[in-house]
């Protein structure tokens, strides 16, 4: 009898569709469908009329058609400066990499000893041209290589290399070919170093990029984060066969076993039962049969389990068993599914000898096969689980079958050292990890079966992770994973799309000089509502779905249609404004008592961070009404207890001696940055705490970039000594994080700042902002003394996590084994946050339990003192804020 199983009981066929997919109400979705089918008609008819249409190859009974639309598929394919493939036996990988001109915004500081007419400015911003290299990958059916390569050669503009690297069995077979039809000369490259190659670049460079399957699970993608130490693994890779590698090392690799019963045996004997020779097709049919009606199950045989042996009657004893004798023809959907489980398990259970036989607790899947197809993986990991129990571990890649293209592109670039360099993918080009879902379009099923592309962008300098991670191994800069979380994904899905309207018009806005801006910005809308779309029927498509890939996925949009930085002009405005009132503060600030100044410095950086263009709720308050302050900011802010509030352990440790280095990860440009960070910086400063101030590295919303903080830095030095000594000594630095995103990943930060945080031992970082320190890094924990700071600038975020719009989130955390009682005078109490809150939500608390229980509540020793002193600051605050925005009464303001 075969050792295969039954799975256990289905569920309904439906639901095995695209994992965790949002269901929309009926009628909504169909008139979605229709209107994307109608779309997509006009389209192909488009791209039809365009004559990039339609070649048939000869001699092959199947529609060879191929829609080329070169926008979409070969981008950039002119500039494109070197190529390497990977031709298997079913299916071709392109790699080629080139230059993207695109728009950066760049600031200047104005020379005013030169005396440079600047008005009231103090810098200016260039549009600028850049070059990003950029890496492309596109997948498609051997068949269409003739076709696909005269579309190279076609637009085959700029090419530098006169050779192309070439893997897979189709470098031998199609070399001729491939050096006539492109003028490259084929160098072809060993087929498992490619593919061992590959796969630890990806594992190593593509967040996200593995990920477990658990069908019953809240999600049913689980995702990895990258790790250094990616050895020793299995590779199975299902091509057409099946390759199993044991990977011990970067050099040192053996392929120990294979099989002839792959992807190719799928694609085939289905062909032959189904007569469908359209993979995706196959792959649509197995997700609707029954395998039982074709399969012998062991009740079949035994009437029931066969107990002894620990089978249930649901296992499967035979794949087609039934086929032989019974007198009926059985479905293509139900022979579909039988042929897919049968190789799966088949290829799941040599999997796990191997593992074992090997001692290897990692397997990774390559290959095209899996296609993120749930009853594939559910099956092989399902198999795996079951002979292993559970000691090895079944792990997919979302560009499973990319390995060997990259591996043989990674030798190509040899020359260029790619490993000093780090890659990001690039959401805009990318398609993603797509399954034969039901709820995708016709033609977006169509592209994802013959063609899909991943798209990564070189980042000039490298990015490791923050030296201080307490388990750097386990560190997710995520708080929600909307993968996992309906209710969540759903809101923030709508709100994305809600934004759509406000963003293009201040991108529009910010070239004024522009008259195609408007074109470019429609073109925007569409492309990042398509990607919302896309995400809500393929949650998992770029890796775990959160509020930081929406926002990075914008960014990325914005940048393709080069705005650069839409919040260029709002920054500079605000910038300017609020550097005149910063000497104001400080004096304020310096006139109160040193407790008082404590928690006013602290509400001044929250208040600060209230000025938030990227909040919506902010940005619609400062939009109509131009005179908003800091009183306003002050009013809206939250009273103590705040919803975290540590503030009294914070504190407490202020009277003991002074940190060495605090890492300060700012957030907006402005009142945030000028008013709210630096008065609170010059106070570290002269307690002898030397301060590292981390800033994006490129504009994201209204941050703070660090080319803007550089010239606000030295413009607030000629005012204020303290700064001007932190500067000229050293002990106030300026380093760009490596980001350019409004959330932050400390596991990808510029290497030169966590070259500097080792160098000066910092023992405190300081985190600000909803998107640094709510939507990612809430959780993280450090291996020094933190600062978290934000004001919820959402309010449908604020009521999950208990509070109100404008609550505040305040945690001081000291990890454990590091609370000096001596230095830090007071022990940090375990008290649970505001009683009301949790008696008024308790179920919609959850988000922050944990953690806030290190957090005291209200602590009755704040007394009505303090209150009114730091009142007295936001006052003279507030006198100042209030003109804000007011141009007339600014000019009559004297700093
Ligand atoms: P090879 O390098 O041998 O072509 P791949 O890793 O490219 O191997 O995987 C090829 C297999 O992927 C096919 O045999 C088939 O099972 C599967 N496959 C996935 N998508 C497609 C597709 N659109 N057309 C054909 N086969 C596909």
């Amino acid at each position: 009898m075969d050792e295969q199983r039954e799975e256990e009981m289905e569920e309904p066929e439906e639901a095995q569709g695209a994992g965790s997919v949002e269901i929309l109400d009926d009628k909504e979705e169909r008139r979605d469908r229709i209107a994307r089918t109608d779309k997509d008609k006009e389209k192909q008819k488009t791209m039809a009329e365009c004559g990039r249409v339609v070649r048939r190859t000869s001699n092959h009974t199947m529609d060879k058609s191929i829609i080329l639309p070169p926008d979409e598929i070969f981008r950039n394919l002119e500039n494109a400066k070197r190529f390497a493939i990977d031709i298997g036996g079913s299916l071709t990988k392109l790699a080629y990499y080139s230059t993207v001109q695109h728009k950066v915004a760049k600031v200047r500081s104005f020379d005013h000893t030169a005396k440079e007419t600047s008005g009231d400015k103090l810098y200016e911003i260039a549009v600028q041209e850049e070059v990003t290299e950029r890496l492309h990958f596109i997948k498609f059916e051997n068949a269409y290589i003739e076709t696909c390569l005269d579309f190279i050669k076609d637009h085959l503009v700029n090419t530098e290399t006169k050779v192309i690297k070439a893997t897979g069995g189709g470098a031998h077979k199609f070399k001729d070919l491939i050096e006539k039809k492109l003028g490259l000369k084929v160098d072809k490259e060993d087929e498992m170093t490619c593919l061992i190659k590959g796969c630890n670049f990806v594992l190593r460079n593509i967040p996200h990029e593995a990920f477990v399957y658990a069908k019953h699970a809240d999600s049913e993608f689980r995702f990895k984060n990258t790790q250094p130490d990616i050895f020793p693994y299995l590779l199975v890779n299902i091509g057409s066969g099946v390759s199993i590698v044991k990977v011990e090392s970067e050099d040192k690799f053996e392929r120990i076993g294979g099989s002839s019963i792959g992807g190719g045996t799928f694609w085939g004997l289905g062909a032959l039962l189904t007569k469908t020779k359209r993979f995706d097709e196959l792959l649509q049919l197995a997700s609707k049969g029954q395998h039982t009606n074709v399969d012998m199950l062991v009740k079949d045989i035994y009437g029931g389990p066969y107990s002894t042996m620990g089978l249930t009657g649901d296992r499967i004893a035979s794949s087609f068993g039934k086929s032989a004798t019974a007198d009926k023809e059985f479905s293509k959907e139900d022979m579909a599914k039988s042929l897919l489980h049968m190789i799966s398990n088949d290829i799941g259970q040599l999997a796990c000898l191997y593992a074992k036989l090997h001692n290897l607790s990692r397997v990774y899947f390559g290959g095209f096969f899996i296609r993120g197809h749930p009853v594939t993986m559910h099956t092989i990991t399902y198999s795996i689980n079951y002979f292993t129990k559970g000691e090895v571990q079944a792990l997919f890649l979302r560009h499973e079958g990319y390995l060997g293209a990259i591996g043989a592109f990674l030798k190509g670039a040899e020359e260029d050292n790619p490993n000093q360099y780090s890659w990001e993918e690039n959401y805009a080009g990318s398609s993603g990890l797509m399954s034969v879902s039901p709820d995708m379009s016709p033609m977006q099923r169509a592209r994802s079966g013959t063609f899909d592309m991943l798209e990564m962008d070189r980042k000039e300098r490298q990015l490791v992770k923050l030296p201080l991670l307490q388990d750097p191994s386990s560190y997710i800069p995520d708080t929600v994973d909307l993968t996992e979380d309906a209710l969540a994904r759903e809101y923030w899905l709508f709100c994305f799309e809600d934004a759509l309207d406000e963003v293009v018009k201040r991108a529009v806005a910010s070239q004024p000089d522009m008259p195609e801006a408007q074109e470019r910005a429609e073109k925007f809308r569409q492309k990042y509502r398509h990607k919302l779309q896309t995400l809500r029927h393929q949650p998992f498509a770029h890796g775990s779905l959160t509020v930081r890939s929406l926002l990075d996925t914008r960014e990325h949009c914005l940048n393709e249609f080069n705005f650069p930085d839409p919040y260029s002009k709002i920054k500079q405005r605000e910038n300017d404004l609020a550097l005149k009132y910063y000497l104001k503060t400080v004096k304020s600030l310096d006139q109160l008592e040193w407790t008082e100044r404590q928690f006013a410095l602290v509400r001044g950086v929250l208040a600060g961070n209230v000025f938030d263009w990227g909040a919506k709720v902010v940005s619609d308050v400062l939009e109509s009404d131009p005179e908003f302050g800091f009183e306003e900011a002050k009013r809206q802010l939250e009273e103590r207890p705040w919803l975290v509030d540590c503030y009294d352990q914070w504190f407490e440790r202020l009277k003991g001696p002074p940190h060495r280095c605090a890492l300060f990860f700012v957030d907006n440009s402005g009142v945030d940055i000028i008013l709210g960070v630096m008065p609170f910086v010059r106070e570290l400063l002269s307690r002898g705490t030397e301060v590292v101030l981390a800033s994006n590295s490129a504009p994201a919303l209204n941050d703070v970039t660090n080319g803007e903080l550089q010239i606000l830095t030295e413009s607030i030095a000629a005012m204020d000594p303290v700064i001007q000594d932190g500067l000229r000594d050293e002990r106030l630095m300026l380093v760009q994080s490596g980001s350019s995103s409004p959330c932050l990943d400390l596991s990808r930060l510029d290497k030169v700042l966590a070259t500097v945080v080792r160098e000066r031992k910092t023992d405190l970082v300081i985190i600000e902002g909803m998107g640094r320190a709510i939507h990612t890094n809430y959780y993280a924990m450090l291996s020094c003394e933190s600062l978290k700071m934000a004001v919820i600038k959402n309010s449908w975020l604020a009521d999950r996590l208990g509070g109100k719009l404008f609550s505040v989130v305040f945690k001081y955390e000291v990890p454990a084994g590091k609370l000096n009682k001596k230095e830090i005078g007071k022990q940090l109490q375990e008290e649970p946050v505001r009683e009301q809150e949790e008696e008024k939500l308790p179920e919609e608390k959850q988000s922050l339990s944990d953690e806030e229980n290190s957090c005291p509540g209200p602590s009755e020793d704040f007394g009505s003192d303090e209150e009114t002193s730091a009142d007295s600051v936001m006052r003279s605050f507030g006198r100042i804020f209030l003109n804000l925005f007011s141009k007339e009464q600014d000019e009559n303001l004297t700093v």
